[in-house]
Order: structure tokens, then C-alpha cells, then sequence
């Protein structure tokens, strides 16, 4: 049994939580940077990209956080975790433009194929960020409208999704990211 830690900042914590629980592992909110020590694996939820990143810092938490991702901690980022990850945290080589859908009543729910899932999930966009480009360090696992939505670092363990999977029924995308580590 693995534990995934999930950012405790914001977001549907309790969301990842109970998915990883559903899918046999262990989950613990994560707001102190000994934690990063105790898990296998970090989930970063969506929220407001900005007010996470004041907030790991007001924690204390985002230079150990950066670090240990350097050092190959894997995570999984959605939304707001994928601007993060892609931008301060340095660990995904695709750019993102942030609220690039548009605002809240542009919010939408859809369908998407994915690699390595062997059938379509719904998946929930919320202000979500485009990626503009993806660099050679990463790769595509779905797209919307031909615009990557769901992407992977080819090195090491580091996936990000523009929409939130948690706020489905359907678990895959979790176990698919929980299956590589
Ligand atoms: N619009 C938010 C941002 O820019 C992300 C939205 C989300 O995480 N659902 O950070």
C-alpha cells in the first residue's frame, strides 16, 4: 500500500482523498514540509493557482516542495496544480495560459479519450488553463478540441490534467497516475 499525500491548501482535498482511499491506497492531507518525507506520491487539486503559491509559501512549503520534486517525488497536478507545475514549480516542460476557456459560467463537462484507459471519462473544466505548447521533455495523453488537456512528464512521475477528474465517479485517471509510480 502506497501514501499519497494530498495539498491540503485547497481545492477538493477530500475529493482526491477519498479516490486514492477508493483505489486501496493510503491518503493524508499534506500542509507541513516533513510530510513530503512520508509519502509516495503528491497530488496538487485545482483552487486559484495564485492563492496556492501564497499560500506554500506562507507554509513554508514551497522551496522544500520545488526540491523534492527535483529529487523525483511524483505528482499529480490538476488545474490549478498544472499551472503550478508547469510554472513556479518547474517540473512539467508544457506552458500554460490560465483561464484560457474561459470564466466560471464557461465551465463545462465532457468526455475525453485518454491514453492507456480503455474507455472514454467525464471530465469537469473550470476555468481551466490551456497548454499553449509542450516541450520535448513531455508527452500527451489527452486532448480536447485538439488542445492537450492531460499531460506527462516523459522522465519520472510528474502528470498533470487541465480538468478535475475527482469531481467524477470515474477513478482511471487516478489509477492511471497511482499504476506508474
Ligand atoms: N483559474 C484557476 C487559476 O488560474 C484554476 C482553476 C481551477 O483550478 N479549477 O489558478
Amino acid at each position: 500500500m502506497k501514501t499519497i499525500g494530498v495539498l491540503g491548501i485547497q481545492g477538493a482535498i477530500e475529493k482526491h482523498i477519498e479516490v486514492v482511499r477508493t483505489l486501496g491506497d493510503r491518503a493524508v492531507r499534506v500542509l507541513e514540509k516533513e510530510q513530503l518525507k512520508q509519502i509516495d506520491a503528491l497530488i496538487i487539486p485545482g483552487g486559484e493557482s495564485t492563492s496556492i503559491l501564497s499560500q506554500l509559501k506562507w507554509y513554508d512549503l514551497f522551496e522544500p516542495l520545488r526540491q523534492a520534486l527535483q529529487e523525483g517525488l511524483p505528482v499529480f497536478g490538476t488545474c490549478a496544480g498544472l499551472i503550478l507545475l508547469a510554472g513556479e514549480l518547474d517540473a512539467l516542460d508544457v506552458t500554460v495560459r490560465r483561464n484560457a476557456y474561459g470564466s466560471q459560467i464557461d465551465s463545462f463537462k465532457t468526455n475525453l479519450k485518454v491514453e492507456g484507459i480503455d474507455h472514454e471519462i467525464p471530465a469537469f473544466f473550470i476555468r481551466a488553463p490551456r497548454i499553449e505548447q509542450v516541450g520535448e521533455g513531455a508527452e500527451v495523453l489527452s486532448r480536447f478540441q485538439n488542445n492537450p488537456v492531460l499531460v506527462r512528464q516523459r522522465q519520472g512521475s510528474c502528470m498533470a490534467a487541465a480538468f478535475h477528474p475527482e469531481l467524477t465517479d470515474d477513478v482511471s485517471v487516478h489509477k492511471l497516475f497511482l499504476d506508474n509510480l
